[in-house]
Formats: structure tokens, sequence, C-alpha cells
């Protein structure tokens, strides 16, 4: 029992098992992932090499020894394919059979003609370090996946000090056995604490950044997601300007900002004339096209500042902050110039877009509503007086 209270030995299973625990847990929070499904596996044949090794020292049977090596090393050799998996790599299946082979065949041999132990660890631990050398240079040399690359610098270095600290092991109990030392108990062994003292542990914090990688990547694409959901809550899906209701978010911030600055603002409500006739001709396709097209000269003429959605069908509103009616005004008759200068062509057909304006500037006692009302009725007016051109809100209007 005293053994046990101050156990390197003891408190590593442990910690192994805590891996297999939360790999587990990974595996199934996040499903679908590339990566924990192997370190799940690769993290419980671990436990289950070492259930065998226990086996064998309860029995003393050697088969159990054989058996339990070769599921360990094949345990971390799945675990590091976990990485490749994660990483989108081809993955070196080869290493699986060939650690967990090599070594059942060298432990084959040193129990049939009772080999030397130190020899059997030098060999084990010399498969186990060199495992991870291949993951370790993808991991530290990867330059893509910008947001994963700390935490897999995290596992790199993790495992590269878990090859370390196996490889000297490895040493040790190479050098034990060509200079002929007494067998030692485990729990008195130097090159057997080792690798609970410090190689588990480095490999308890390569399992923390391969949870960190995966969170990281869930979070990045959920990140993606609302981003997607935010666009096209957001914006025309067939122009790509803003949308009503976003516009309706904005003309409310820009009304209260240019209130409580005294500042002046415009609105102007645009509407594509005689588009239904234009539809007639060209096909609702070559109208979509029309209304694209007319949208974009729209966007690079209005400034950072400016506001410019689809209200609806063929009708555009454009916001002007700290602009006034004059240089409103000024904007638009460019605009109107720009657009009647550049025709429009649809399937070898070529035609201009003529469109009317209606122009209104905020007033003091104005809400959203009235605001756009105004620039609707300076609309009407426009068409009235003939279409194509401009006309300014005035209350008798
Ligand atoms: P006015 O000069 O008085 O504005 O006449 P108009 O024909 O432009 O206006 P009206 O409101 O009579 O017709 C608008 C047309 O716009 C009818 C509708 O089919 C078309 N429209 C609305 N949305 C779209 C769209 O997304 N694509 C296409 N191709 N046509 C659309
Ligand atoms: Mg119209
Ligand atoms: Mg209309």
């Amino acid at each position: 029992m005293g053994v046990l209270y101050f156990s390197p030995m003891l408190l590593g299973i442990c910690l192994l098992l805590a891996i297999a625990v939360s790999a587990t847990a990974l595996r199934f929070m996040a499903p679908g992932e590339q990566g924990p499904g192997l370190w799940m596996a690769g993290s419980w044949s671990l436990i289950a090499g070492i259930g065998l090794f226990i086996g064998f020292i309860i029995t003393h049977n050697p088969v159990l020894n054989v058996l339990g090596n070769a599921a360990q090393l094949a345990g971390e050799a799945l675990f590091l394919l976990g990485i490749f998996r994660f990483m989108g790599r081809p993955l070196p299946w080869w290493t699986v059979p060939a650690s967990a082979g090599c070594m059942a065949l060298v432990n084959t041999h040193y129990w049939l003609f009772d080999g030397n132990s130190d020899f059997l660890m030098g060999v084990y631990s010399s498969i186990a370090g060199l495992l991870p050398a291949q993951a370790i240079w993808l991991l530290l040399r990867n330059r893509q996946d910008r947001q994963t690359r700390p935490a897999q610098w995290l596992v790199g270095v993790s495992l590269s000090i878990y090859s370390l600290v196996t490889l000297l092991r490895g040493y040790l109990g190479y050098h034990d056995w060509w200079h002929d030392q007494p067998y030692v108990q485990p729990y008195e062994s130097f090159s057997y604490l080792l690798p609970y003292n410090f190689a588990i542990p480095a490999l308890v914090m390569g399992f923390v950044g391969c949870t960190l990688m995966t969170t990281q990547r869930v979070l990045g694409r959920s990140r993606l997601l609302a981003d997607q959901l935010q666009e096209l809550a957001t914006r025309d899906p067939l122009t790509g300007v803003l949308n009503r209701r976003a516009f309706h978010e904005q003309l409310v911030q820009e009304m209260a900002r240019a209130k409580r600055h005294g500042t002046p603002l415009c609105l102007a409500m645009l509407d594509l004339d005689h588009f239904k006739q234009l539809n007639d001709r060209l096909g609702h396709l070559g109208g979509d096209q029309a209304l694209l097209q007319f949208a974009r000269q729209c966007q690079q003429q209005a400034r950072s500042t400016d506001g410019f959605a689809r209200f609806g069908g063929e009708e555009f509103v454009l916001l002007l902050p700290h602009t006034s009616l004059s240089e409103a005004q000024q904007v638009l008759q460019r605009l109107h110039q720009n657009v009647s200068r550049q025709p429009c062509a649809y399937l070898q057909q070529r035609y201009h877009l003529g469109y009317s304006t209606g122009l209104a500037e905020l007033r003091e006692d104005d809400s959203a509503d009235s605001l756009l009302k105004h620039a609707d009725q300076a609309l009407y007016a426009a068409k009235a007086a003939g279409r194509n051109c401009l006309r300014i809100w005035r209350a008798d209007l």
C-alpha cells in the first residue's frame, strides 16, 4: 500500500485514463470533426495495453506482456494518426502495424529466449519516441489554418518533449543492457519513472492542445455561419446591397445622430422608369441584370458613409448623412449623368436605364416613416412630371 501513496506510475496511468475519457467526450461533443475519433481509439488502446501489462505483472503470463506492449504502441500510433486526419493529410496507416508488429516480434524473442528486459525497454522506447516525429514535423511546419496554429504549436512542442524523454529512456535501457546492470524494480528505476513523471504529462499537454485545435475549428466554423446568416439577414440576394430592414436600422441611427449634432441629412428614393416594359422586352433575367447594373452604379457613386439599399422591386433608397439639400442634389445629378451615359447590354440588346428620384431633407420633427414618406411623395411628383428626373419634397407637394 505504501508504494501506492507516492506512485508516479499510478498517477501516470490515471492521467492516461483521463485522456481516454476526455477524448471520448470530445469525439461525441464534436461529432463529425476530423481527428477526435482516432484520438479516442488511440488512447483507449493505450489503456488496454496498460491493462494487459498489469495482467502480465499479476499472472506472469508472457503473452500478456507481448500483447500489452503491442497495444500500447498501436494506441500511440493511432493517436498520432488523429493529428494527420485533423490536418486533412493522408494517414500513414503503416505506422500502426509497423510499430506494434516490430515490438511484438522483439518481445516474443525476449519471451522465448529469456532476453534482457533493459534491452526490451530500449526497443519499446525507441519506437515510442520516434513515432511522433512525422506528426511533429507536420504540426510545426504547417502554415495554413492560422486560427488553429497556436494550438498546433502546443501539440507539436508537447509531442517533442514526449519524444525526447522517451528516447532518453530508451538510451538508458540500452545503456543498462550494454553494461549488464543488475535488474532494478520499476518503481526504483529512474528510467521507469521518466515516462510517468515527464512523458505522460507532456502527452496530457499535447491532448489539451488537440482539444483546443478542435474547439478553435468548431468556433471558427460557427463564426463563419453567423457571418453568413448576418449577410443573409441584411443583404438583398440579387444585388448584394442592403435590404429594406437593414436600411431602416441605419436610417434610424443616422437620423438620431443628425438630430443630436444638428447636422443635415437627406434621403433619396430612386425608382426605375417603365421597368415593367423592360422586363417584358428582355425577360425576367434581363430585368434582373438591369437591377444589378443599376445597383452597382449607385453603390460606386455612394460614399462609404452613405447608405444604399434596395427598398423593394425596382425601387432603391440612398441615405446621405452630413449632406445638405443642395449637396445632395449635386450628388444625385452626377449619378444621373453617369447612369444615362453608360448603356446597358443584355443578349446583344443595348438600352439606357431611366429612373426617377424623389429627394427629402430631414426636418426637426421628422420620424423615419415621415422622412421616407416625403421622399416617396417627391418620387411620385417626379413620375408625374414625366419621369427620368429629380423632384424635391416641399410641404405643398
Ligand atoms: P414606373 O415608371 O411607373 O415606375 O413603372 P414601372 O413599370 O417601373 O413600375 P411598376 O411598379 O408598374 O412595375 C415594376 C415592375 O418591376 C413589376 C415587377 O415585375 C418588376 N420587378 C419587381 N422586382 C423584380 C425583380 O426582382 N426582378 C425583375 N426582373 N423584375 C422585378
Ligand atoms: Mg418603376
Ligand atoms: Mg416601383
